[in-house]
């Protein structure tokens, strides 16, 4: 089909951005919140997002806010704001994300220009932090601390946040366009899922980055795709602005369904994304150092005490439950970092926090104080793996709860089947996956089924899926499981690994071992069937 067939007339959000620039409707925020929730025209709603506010469920006069952290990193003055924030406006309620921001709810309208200003006052913005433009950067939270880093991805994590922060010129892309820069290739900040992903990298002695354009997930996931090139470091900038031009000038605007980068890279190939990329640039890129390469698996969050690589420091990696948290211990977790650390702190893409440059001596100290606000320094690896999307509570698109449950499955696996490495369970409520079922070991997802003659919440139970060289998504294995009975399920098939697997073998690659019939039969505790030859 010919491009122009492919391209039938544009949906309505296109329409609205027609009439008015997201970055434009600030000044509506501002007469509304005078106005009141029931002025709000929709369609001024819906460039609301451009400045981090998402009507909450049920859309009775409540908003979620998103707060932009370039890297995840904050300093404590900054935190101890995003807690008193919390506390004065958002009952109290903080939640972290996968894309190291911060969530308020229970926010009005009359309050955001208040918040806007508090956040002014800390030099912290919502500006893109949602809508169909550059959102909040990621970066690694190890990033200056890890011996074994590249190149200490900060400069230009800082660079791309100012080219991209409140750019007119890239403020109507198609989609959202999400980019990370790591300082390796393990896979902190998920290259692999971003539509562009900067990986630090080594050619011929020079540190730079490999590059990966093309991922994402909702309900349609691709891999980003590696286009064998490798990045200077001052090309980076440079290069991550001409891929934004890119998709603003080429993407897709019909379906909003099919207008991310993703499809874009999927339709061209590396190849002709390559060279209308170079042309846009004005030079070639280099060829990818030749021996690139990435680990098996990714590594995720490192929770708990690791040493840096500078002499007499260590940075302590914080599992905050299902990413949840308050105002209160916010403003406890800057204190003590500014008590027993240098006053910085990182969220990270686990939906948990990160203090770094602690001096060994305060270690201790340091721990006992985040035990008293409620964190649990020694967690299970159950609970480090845990992230979950926002969920029923609050989301419109939602059709069952994440957090509460979430937490509770974890407490009953904890008991019932220990284990002794990493596994990560991602649980969303709906198929969108914000809470990124597609790369978890195991992933749930939201949904509804029949008991009898009631509707209850049910989850679809997917298993395999995790990122780093061998990326793969998770595999739905069983639909639409009562959520009273994932539990005993996932209990059975934990069971079964932890009897049946090989040295060596994680989860993840233990499922890839087995056949969906067979991973079925375990879940539900039947007779495993023999595999059948292809
Ligand atoms: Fe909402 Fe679905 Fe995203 Fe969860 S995955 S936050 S329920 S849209």
């Amino acid at each position: 089909m010919s491009d122009e067939k492919k391209r039938g007339p544009v949906n309505h959000v296109e329409e609205i951005k027609k009439r008015k620039d997201g970055l434009d409707v600030l000044n509506d925020i501002l007469r509304y919140s005078k106005e009141g929730f029931d002025a709000i025209d929709p369609d001024d709603a819906d460039l609301f997002k451009w400045y981090g506010l998402y009507q909450q469920r049920p859309k009775d006069g409540y908003f979620m806010m998103r707060v932009r952290v370039p890297g995840g990193i904050l300093t404590s003055k900054q935190l101890r704001k995003l807690g008193e924030i919390a506390n004065t406006y958002g009952r109290g309620l903080a939640d972290l994300t996968t894309r190291q921001t911060l969530q308020f709810h229970w926010l009005t309208i009359e309050n955001v220009p208040a918040i806007f200003d508090e956040l002014a006052s800390v030099d912290m913005s919502t500006v893109g932090a949602c809508g169909d433009i550059p959102r909040n950067v990621v970066g690694c939270g190890t990033a200056g601390l890890d011996k074994d880093e590249i190149i200490d991805p900060r400069p230009y994590i800082k660079a791309v946040n100012e080219a991209l922060f409140n750019n007119r010129e890239l403020s109507n892309l198609p989609r959202k366009f999400k980019i990370s820069i790591s300082g390796c290739n393990r896979g902190l900040t998920q290259p692999e899922i971003n539509c562009v992903g900067f990986v630090g990298a080594l050619k011929d002695g020079e540190a730079g980055f490999d590059l990966r354009v093309g991922g994402g997930l909702s309900t349609q996931p691709y891999i980003a795709q590696r286009l064998e090139v490798f990045v200077p470091a001052d090309k980076v900038v440079d290069v991550a602005v001409r891929i934004a031009e890119l998709f603003r000038d080429c993407g897709y605007r019909e379906r909003r369904s099919h207008a991310r980068l993703k499809y874009l890279v999927a339709d061209w190939g590396v190849e002709k994304f390559r060279k209308e990329l170079e042309d846009r640039l004005g030079y070639a890129l280099p060829d990818a150092a030749p021996d690139f390469s990435e680990p098996r698996d990714m590594r995720i969050d490192q929770i708990g005490v690791h040493p840096q690589k500078q002499e007499g420091l260590s940075y302590l990696a914080v599992s905050v439950v299902v990413g949840r948290t308050n105002g209160g211990q916010l403003i406890g977790v800057a204190e003590l970092a500014k008590k027993y650390a240098d006053s910085e702190i990182r969220l990270t893409t686990g939906q948990n926090f990160l203090i770094p440059n602690i001096p060994n001596g305060n270690l201790e100290a340091l721990q006992a104080g985040l035990e008293e606000i409620g964190f649990n320094t020694n967690p299970s690896e159950l609970q480090k793996g845990a992230v979950t999307c926002t969920g029923i509570q609050f989301c419109n698109l939602a059709i069952a709860e994440t957090k509460d449950y979430t937490a509770q499955l974890i407490r009953d696996l904890e008991q019932e089947v220990p284990l002794d490495e990493p596994l990560r369970i991602h649980v969303n409520g709906c198929p969108n996956s914000c809470g990124q079922h597609h790369i978890a070991e195991i992933g749930l997802v939201g949904g509804q089924t029949k008991v009898g003659n009631e509707r209850v919440e049910a989850f679809s139970i997917c298993l395999g899926g995790g990122l780093g060289g061998e990326a793969t998504f998770a595999d739905p294995v069983l639909r639409r499981i009562p959520s009273g009975e994932v539990k005993d399920h996932l209990v059975r098939i934990l069971k079964a690994y932890k009897e049946q697997r090989q040295d060596g073998e994680n989860f993840r690659w233990f499922c890839k071992r087995h056949t969906r019939e067979q991973l079925a039969a375990m879940l539900q505790g039947d007779e495993v069937p023999a595999a059948v030859e292809a």
